[in-house]
């Protein structure tokens, strides 16, 4: 295909250019404790309780996420996110292999509808990092990795035949894992239903693997060809989203920025989605310094996450008033437009749940009493005739 041939030129020779290369990086990524520690860390410590960990869920950490690990130990907010760990072997009672209740949910194959105008595509189960708090661990590192030809014919069918959705996330796994070609296929499928408008790109490379975001991904992304099977007509685009997900500002490297740029470049609006984990960013600085970070970069912090109920991250999850209050503080220290909405996905299905924080401190007659991101109270009267009644 033409468009990989200058993907091909420009792509800069010998070994130092190599990790540049995201295919490298997908082949080098370390898949157990011992590559990890024999060929990157050599002072980790491997405990039996990582070993029972590793053997329990699937481990992948790219070279590149490596290298942003500063301590090789669970203190720091990149290891723990990618190295198997002992409190992966807590078990809980409501742990559930599909806490979100997607199975039910499956409208075609690998097609969830969870509301009137909205469906995600479940385009792959293969990711660069295997993260310790994944939702998805009945999917990650299983053999049935990418949608065939013929599920993505039956999802489309599905799309043509409910019209009504016209917001299709696709997510996985992580769909840009996929060669060029396979990307090119599904956004072009999708984006050739009439009645698909946007079509959000869900993925974590953006912090694991930058060196995915090459020019002729980038231009895949900008403009899937939404005429080719004729609907919508010469003026129809489909919008293109990318919802990345970032859980701390040091996974904003350079590469990573170069990526976001190119992305936001092309016209391509970039989203941020974080977890609230417990020793990871589960402070009011950790948060400030990510959002802030996303912020000046063009990327709009959209969802703050409360941790789902799966198996391994019991460990990782905070008490569910962290959330609220961590953004009660945050509100008062960052812009508007860098604040996320804290929600929570209820065990079992049923669609987010927004927790916001609770500023009203109460409610007395004929007035309210409310409390501000400091801490400071004001009283805020009702209008005279609502008192009345
Ligand atoms: C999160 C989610 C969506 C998208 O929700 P938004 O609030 O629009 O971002 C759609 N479908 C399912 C099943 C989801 O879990």
């Amino acid at each position: 295909m033409t468009n990989l041939t200058d993907e091909k030129v420009a792509r800069p020779r010998g070994a130092a250019a190599a990790r540049t290369d995201w295919r490298w990086q997908l082949r080098r990524a370390w898949r157990s404790l011992d590559a990890l520690r024999a060929e990157r860390f050599p002072q980790m410590e491997i405990t039996d309780g990582m070993r029972e960990a590793e053997r329990r869920f699937p481990m992948a950490v790219t070279p590149h996420y490596a290298s942003l690990v500063r301590r090789p130990d669970f203190s720091d907010p990149i290891f723990a996110q990618c190295v198997p760990s002992p409190g992966e072997l807590v078990s809980a009672p409501w742990a559930s292999r599909d806490p979100l209740g997607e199975e039910p949910a499956l409208v075609a194959p690998r097609l969830i509808r969870r509301y009137p105008d909205r469906a995600v595509l479940l385009a792959d189960s293969i990711c660069a990092c295997y993260c310790r708090h994944c939702f998805r661990k009945r999917l990650s590192g299983s053999p049935d990795a990418a949608v065939s030809p013929d599920e993505l014919a039956a999802a489309t069918r599905w799309l043509r035949d409910n019209p009504e959705v016209s917001d299709v996330l696709v997510s996985g796994g992580d769909v840009l894992c996929l060669p060029d070609g396979r990307v090119r296929e599904i956004l072009d499928a999708l984006a050739a239903v009439p009645s698909v408008r946007v079509v959000r790109v869900c993925t974590r490379l953006l912090a694991t693997l930058p060196q995915r975001f090459t020019a002729a991904l980038v231009r895949i992304l900008a403009a899937p060809a939404r005429s080719r099977s004729g609907g919508g007509g010469a003026a129809a685009t489909t919008a293109v989203y990318v919802m990345a997900h970032f859980n701390h500002a040091r996974e904003l490297s350079p590469e990573t920025l170069e990526a976001v740029r190119r992305l936001v470049d092309a016209g391509i609006p970039v989203c941020s989605q974080t977890v609230l984990l417990r020793g990871v960013n589960d402070d009011a600085d950790s948060l400030e310094g990510l959002f802030r970070a996303l912020y000046h970069a063009r990327v709009r912090p959209y969802y703050l996450f409360q941790a789902d109920l799966a198996p391994g991250t019991e460990h990782l999850r905070t008490p569910l008033a962290t959330g609220p209050a961590l953004m009660r503080e945050l509100r008062a220290r960052l812009s508007g437009p860098a604040l996320p909405n804290f929600c929570l996905d209820p065990p079992g299905g049923g669609g987010k749940i927004e927790l916001a924080p609770d500023s009203v401190v109460e409610r007395r007659a004929g007035a309210t009493l409310l409390r501000n991101g400091r801490g400071e109270e004001f009283l805020y009267p009702d209008p005279v005739e609502a008192r009345d009644g």
